[in-house]
């Protein structure tokens, strides 16, 4: 498997790789017993899902893996962050507008009692501003933060590392979804971010399956996700998916910091020349374009006609595109991601998001820029 030529939608989901096939396997082939029983092939998958643990808490640079906590993705870490933030803390929750829909919609719970604000997003460069956080957190008003790491979207890089030394100097607990970070950037900063999220199948892993990093200081707290069981010391409920950690260990660690350098460097040149076409030949306007983005990630509004026949197009053409969560077929709310970046309704129907991976060629990429530039002809645009 690997690369998937015309794939260019990553930031969905990515093939399985290699490695992580074979992890997944093997663990499911010698592994499969349930590591809570007592005999001695239970404790063999204990001990092997503890070393899997403890090798995802080095690579994270987290010192103790107790705070690693495996869960079904970033969508129940996120629930279950956002959920002991709402239960178990005063004040408010601050998000950013800019949220995957699995910290927005918990978030907006609170919305009722008046406990959750959000933090403006600077149109030129998908970026959050911080100004409004320094202002309330010094007024002794915020309970918690949610800052996401990288926008699922724009590819915007948000100042999260910022946002939680902030935090971290009035002793306020801090969230980032990094779902899109880790596996594609270099791991940094993450160690001191407080509770941290990622997502295996965002990195080459198996599907349905991810992990949340705990603060030190909630260790000996009542945090806790699913409940119903003792897994995950007390923290997250349901069976343990072995294999599904195997793989997505096994695909992070593939990933070191040398490849993710590398690939940064040549994909970005990459993206940026296919941008700088488009713009020429195509007529589209580039968002967040004036920040520091992705490497992977191309986000456009069309010049004209809907996003759903442009992508229907170029799925003819053999290209796979997304409409991001933009409105699109089938779905009718506005996305908050394009409302803050300003665009009018009409704008959100024509936008596509681009999302290419770490192997992802040079012409790849240009045939992709010809395939749009030919269906802006037949479009008439
Ligand atoms: N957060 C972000 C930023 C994401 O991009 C995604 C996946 N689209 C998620 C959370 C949810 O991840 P999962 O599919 O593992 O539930």
């Amino acid at each position: 498997m690997g690369t998937m030529p015309g794939y260019f939608d990553h930031n969905a989901t990515t093939p399985i790789a290699g490695v992580a096939r074979r992890a997944w396997v093997e663990a499911e082939e010698s592994y499969w017993h349930n590591p809570s029983g007592l005999y001695r092939e239970a404790g063999e998958s204990r001990r092997v899902l503890e070393d899997w643990r403890e090798a995802l808490a080095d690579h994270l640079d987290v010192e103790d893996p107790e705070r690693l906590v495996f869960t079904s993705g970033a969508t129940e870490a996120n629930n279950a962050i956002v959920g002991h933030f709402a239960r178990n803390l005063g004040g408010v929750i601050v998000v950013s507008g800019i949220e995957h829909p699995s910290v927005e919609a918990p978030a907006s719970l609170l919305e009722k009692n008046e406990r959750l604000r959000r933090l403006p997003t600077d149109p030129l460069n998908g970026t959050v501003e911080l100004g409004y956080l320094r202002e309330w957190i010094s007024k002794g008003e915020v309970g918690a933060v949610s800052l996401m790491a990288a926008n699922n979207e724009t590819g915007a890089l948000q100042p999260w590392r910022e946002a939680a030394a902030l935090c971290r100097e009035a002793g306020i607990p801090f969230h980032t979804d990094a779902a899109q970070w880790i596996g594609k950037l270099p791991v940094c900063g993450f160690h001191q971010a407080g509770f941290v999220t990622g997502s295996a199948h965002k990195f080459g892993g198996a599907k349905g399956v991810g992990f949340l990093v705990l603060p030190e200081e909630e260790l000996g707290s009542p945090f806790h996700g699913l409940v119903g069981g003792p897994q995950e010391q007390g923290r997250r409920a349901g069976t343990e998916n072995l294999p599904g950690v195997a793989s997505m260990v096994a695909a992070l660690l593939e990933r070191g910091d040398a490849t993710l350098t590398d690939w940064s460097e040549r994909q970005a040149r990459f993206r940026d020349d296919f941008e700088v076409r488009l713009e020429k030949e195509a007529g589209v306007k580039i968002l967040a374009k004036g920040g520091d983005r992705l490497w992977n990630t191309s986000m456009f509004v069309l010049p004209e006609g809907k996003n759903v026949k442009w992508l229907a197009r170029l799925s003819q053409r053999g290209y796979s595109v997304s409409t991001g969560s933009a409105c699109s077929a089938g779905k009718e709310n506005p996305s908050s991601v394009m409302m803050a970046m300003g665009l009018s309704f009409e704008e959100m129907g024509r936008v596509l998001r681009i999302s290419g991976g770490g192997e992802t060629g040079e012409e790849e990429w240009m045939g992709l820029a010809e395939a749009i530039i030919e269906v802006g002809k037949e479009i008439g645009a």
